[in-house]
């Protein structure tokens, strides 16, 4: 079996025998265990097979639950099928369409018949077709999941639960009819959000103050009808007062049109955003920007008359197309008045005169910091000097960098000046509202929306916009009270990794209304209006405890039919209000299924893990937060949530354009379960993005194998011994040798550093240390054994296996079973339990002795690949008992933070039994060299090491030494030996832990 494994039946061997015995079903009354530990993670879109990029979230969620469930607790890890939502449908439209590049994907990567293909016309067909597909792969990775649990999110009894979950958050008034504006695709006139679009980016947008500048008419004529206005948008109507000239792009076409009654000139673009925002929009005629330029305008808070200037950098598709220029306060203004006034040829083509000093840049903000006359100048200093050329790439980095700094600087430390009014001494972030609502009061301003991180496109290829939608139906995720619980609740959670926590509390703050309703697409209909179906990123955020239902449904205890399942039920078993009988009564339901369900509900919740995907951060994660502290009492608040990142292909993104998708199931055949999970897994902590590489893959191949093969020949050595025991009366207990106790020792730290990994779900390191550094390990303790001719080492082969394969278990999990089998082992590795580091174990003296054999080892393999000798005498010298003294001293000096010479050498001489040192100050000098230049573990050991005995070690390490270096003889003697042979003199230069070295 050793040459060639055949890990697919390895693999359905073990799914098999997993499933007949119920491993990984979890129930509450398993008294066993009392500790429970509910892990989920994202649910799946059943709208594609999953690939190897998929396999991230979903293997660390198992890794999550198979170590703790090895740790003792009574793990949940189930799963549902999200069948609502666009996605979907939109792709059955595309199948309906005969869409060529899509029905090539199913060909091509997912090699799917036309047959099965032309069923996708039905939308719930292609959620069915890849929910099993899904399925099948997932047990083939080896997940751990109880399938009991499993429900789609078009179940009848969970559409129930979704109107429950309606219902009772309108109940809070938590849902409200309004108008908000939302991300919006014109073509399907449906609101959008990640899921809906291409790539899948959630559209951001920006509220913006559209200020209404007046051009033509008298400056006092505060009647807007029979003027033509220049409005222009912006993110800090604060920095009114410091408007110096406005800009347009002279290339731009610009269109006179009817807004709203009044007379606009705006951007093409802009005057088909303003239609999605409900205003009303009719188009007159269209001009070039290069028209505008010279006009006048009229600044409404102060009636300053500003000119109109040229700037290439304003862009048609951004705000209105006309900016407001405070070169006092925004470096990209401050930057084009700059090339503006130093460029004579544009300023002749549009009779530009800069006489008059109006365009200097206004200061109207100031701050302790920033004392410059113009903060805009000194942002775009602080960034680094701008190259000569306008549209230079880095310059636009640069200024943008500069812009965000001086914005968020002046937003949080700002203060209006003397020169703004009423609002002088007025904190920035205040005055920005109140100047704000003022104009927008007075008519002199409107709210506009925009894209951030346009262009986002939605998954029928239509560019999104954001429209501003009336009457629709929106979870209020403004609230400010509801907020504040969010902030608790996060407060009080553990986010792996940590760094991200922030992200929550920055997405907590910036969520406001967000459409909760569709008119298309699968799923549940909203419970009071039915024209409306709820959004599926609404009806997947407290999923998690429906898996305590969906059991109750699959066994048939509550039938997915019985329409009498009312939301008192759900208040029953979720919120424990009501009473049981009653619900019993009211549902048709036995009280016994009733109370018991209410029972695995308490038992189980809150969720103590939630793996999912970064991408899912500014939604889904956060909504999963809101929604439950909006339903759930603080005590079902969830515990944690682990973040991951995605996945590269040999170091590019995954596309269909590259080919370079993997289909998960077609990866298993080839390779493995356990080496795709290893695969997946070992090239970055969490956050990071993981690299998919086929030397990787190839790499982990050999590793497992070899452990294959160390148990194959484990088991023969213990054939073998046990024969030979017959023979052997009394049985003798075989004496520890050095590398056994170092062995035994360097397991107990593997396995407390593993475990501290783990419990912080740094994959890569726990991967690293039971993978890679332990067989490092065995590899040393096999040359020492065999060097020294050491037979019997069945024992510790035996103990090494034993913690190596139950660290690897959560892992691989089919190779640490079969390997475990082989090992005798009658139970299921799961039960096996994780290993637990003894501390008396811990043998430091073995530790030193194996570290100085292997240093000197290289040490001398060194020196020959230099010297280019052929040793056939090695001879070492080990060090006086005073020098031990000196070092420990220089040490524990050290390691208190004194690593000056002069410092240690008084320390030194001022004690008698160190005081020897004066008399050789060079070797002190090494020591410290030696010292700081060893790992910190080898320094705290050293401080505890009493009496290290560098003579026995090396003798005890001369057989392997002998083997590695030439079959060379091998001698040692202490430094003050009066019969050493030392040709060369070179035992005096011998230190602590630093042997000297003769060779001829
Ligand atoms: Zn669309």
């Amino acid at each position: 079996m050793s040459g060639r494994i055949d890990w697919n039946s390895i693999e359905s061997k073990w799914i098999e025998r997993w499933e007949k015995q119920r491993i990984f079903e979890s129930d509450p009354d398993d008294s066993s265990r009392e500790k429970k530990y509910f892990v989920t993670v994202a649910y799946p879109y059943p709208n594609s097979p999953q690939h190897i990029g998929h396999g991230r979230t979903y293997t660390l969620a198992d890794v999550h639950a198979r170590y703790m469930r090895m740790k003792g607790y009574n793990v949940l890890f189930p799963m549902g099928f999200h069948y609502t939502g666009t996605p979907i449908l939109g792709m059955s439209r595309r199948v309906a369409a005969n869409d060529t590049e899509l029905i090539e994907t199913f060909h091509k990567i997912y090699k799917l018949s036309d047959d099965v293909i032309a069923t996708f016309v039905e939308p719930v067909k292609i959620a069915s077709y890849f929910h099993h597909e899904i399925k099948a792969g997932m047990k083939e990775m080896g997940y751990s999941i109880d399938w009991r649990r499993e429900f789609t999110t078009i179940d009848r009894v969970y559409s129930k639960f979704i109107s429950w979950q309606f219902r009772t958050l309108r109940k809070k008034g938590l849902i409200v009819q309004g108008s908000h504006p939302v991300g919006w695709c014109p073509r399907d006139q449906n609101p959008v959000s990640q899921h809906d679009t291409i790539g899948d980016v959630e559209p951001d947008f920006n509220e913006y103050t559209i200020i209404k500048f007046k051009s033509g008419g008298g400056d006092d004529d505060d009647d807007y009808d029979d003027l033509i206005i220049l409005p222009a948008a912006t993110l800090r109507p604060e920095t009114l007062f410091g408007v110096t000239n406005l800009w347009v792009n002279p290339e731009v076409d610009y269109v006179q049109a009817q807004v709203d009654g009044q007379t606009w000139i705006i951007s093409k673009e802009a005057a088909r955003k303003l239609e999605f925002l409900n205003h009303k929009v009719e188009i007159i005629k269209t001009l070039k920007g290069s028209e505008i330029i010279g006009w006048k305008a009229t600044n409404p808070l102060n009636k300053a008359s500003v000119p109109v200037y040229p700037a290439s950098f304003v862009e048609a598709d951004s705000g209105t197309g006309i900016v407001m220029s405070v070169p006092a306060h925004a470096p990209y203004d401050y930057h084009a008045i700059e090339a503006l006034k130093s460029d004579k040829k544009l300023q002749q083509m549009f009779h530009i005169s800069f006489d008059d000093d109006r365009v200097s840049p206004i200061k109207i903000i100031e701050s302790e910091a920033n004392s410059s006359e113009i903060p805009a100048a000194e942002a775009i200093e602080q960034v680094g000097a701008l190259a000569q050329n306008n549209n230079n790439d880095d310059d636009g980095k640069r200024l943008e960098k500069a812009t965000s700094n001086l914005y968020s600087h002046e937003f949080y430390k700002g203060r209006m000046m003397q020169n703004t009014g009423r609002f002088a001494g007025m904190a920035v972030a205040v005055a920005k509202n109140e100047i704000k609502q003022d104009l927008l009061k007075s008519g002199s301003a409107e709210t506009m929306y925009e894209l951030v991180n346009k262009p986002v496109k939605c998954r029928c290829e239509a560019e999104c916009v954001v429209k501003l939608l009336s009457d629709q139906w929106f979870l209020n995720y403004g609230d400010r009270e509801w907020k504040q619980r969010a902030h608790e609740c996060l407060s009080n959670m553990d986010i792996l990794p940590q760094d991200i926590t922030q992200e929550f509390d920055y997405v907590i703050d910036w969520l406001r209304e967000r459409a909760c309703a569709r008119k298309s697409g699968l799923g549940t209909k909203l419970p009071w209006d039915k024209e409306w179906i709820v959004e599926s990123l609404s009806d997947s955020v407290i999923y998690m405890a429906y898996y305590v239902i969906a059991k109750y449904v699959n066994s048939k205890a509550i039938s997915d039919d019985n329409d009498n399942i009312s939301d008192a039920f759900f208040d029953y078993v979720l919120l424990g209000s009501g009473s049981a009988d009653q619900v019993a009564k009211e549902c048709k339901l036995a009280t016994y299924t009733v109370e018991q369900i209410r029972n695995e509900f308490s038992y189980f919740y809150p969720v103590d893990s939630r793996h999912s995907g970064r991408d899912l951060v500014p939604n889904h994660l956060t909504f999963f937060i809101f929604n439950h502290v909006a339903i759930f009492d603080k005590k079902n608040w969830p515990r944690q949530i682990v973040v991951n990142g995605s996945v590269l292909m040999e170091g590019k993104k995954m596309s269909k354009s590259l080919g370079n998708i993997i289909p998960l199931r077609a990866a298993i055949k080839e390779y493995g379960a356990d080496t795709i999970r290893l695969a997946i897994l070992v090239s970055a902590e969490i956050l990071q993005d993981a690299d998919f590489s086929f030397d990787t893959v190839r790499g982990i191949r050999l590793k497992l194998l070899g452990i294959f093969e160390m148990a194959e020949k484990w088991r023969n050595m213990s054939q073998q011994a046990t024969e030979e025991e017959h023979h052997l009366q009394p049985q003798q207990q075989r004496l520890l040798m050095l590398e056994d106790r170092w062995l035994v020792s360097r397991l107990q730290r593997t396995i407390a550093e593993t475990t501290a990994s783990l419990d912080r779900l740094r994959i890569r390191e726990a991967i690293y240390h039971t993978l890679y550094s332990l067989d490092r390990d065995l590899q040393w303790y096999l040359k020492r054994a065999t060097a020294r001719k050491h037979q019997n080492i069945t024992g510790m082969l035996a103990e090494f296996l034993n913690i190596q394969i139950r660290m690897l278990a959560p892992f691989a999990p089919f190779t640490a079973e079969e390997v475990w089998e082989l090992m005798n082992n009658r139970q299921s590795i799961t039960k096996a339990g994780w290993p637990v580091a003894e501390e008396a174990k811990i043998d430091i003296v073995a530790e030193e002795s194996e570290f100085l054999i292997s240093s000197l080892l290289a040490d001398v393999q060194n020196i020959v690949k230099v010297t280019k000798i052929t040793p056939a005498k090695i001879v070492f010298y080990a060090s006086v008992a005073w020098k031990a003294q000196v070092y420990k001293a220089i040490l524990a000096n050290i390691l208190e933070g004194r690593i000056t010479f002069g410092q240690i050498m008084k320390q030194l001489i001022t004690n008698p039994e160190t005081a020897k040192a004066k008399t050789d100050p060079k070797m002190v000098q090494k020591m410290m060299e030696d010292i700081l230049s060893s790992p910190l573990e080898a320094r705290n050991r050293r401080l505890k090491l009493m009496g290290f005995d560098e003579v026995t070690t090396i003798q005890d390490g001369q057989s392997l030494l002998s083997d590695e270096i030439n079959k060379a003889q091998i001698v040692v003697y202490s430094e003050d030996d009066p019969t050493k042979y030392d040709p060369k003199s070179r035992a005096k230069s011998a230190r602590p832990f630093k042997p000297a070295i003769y060779i001829e």
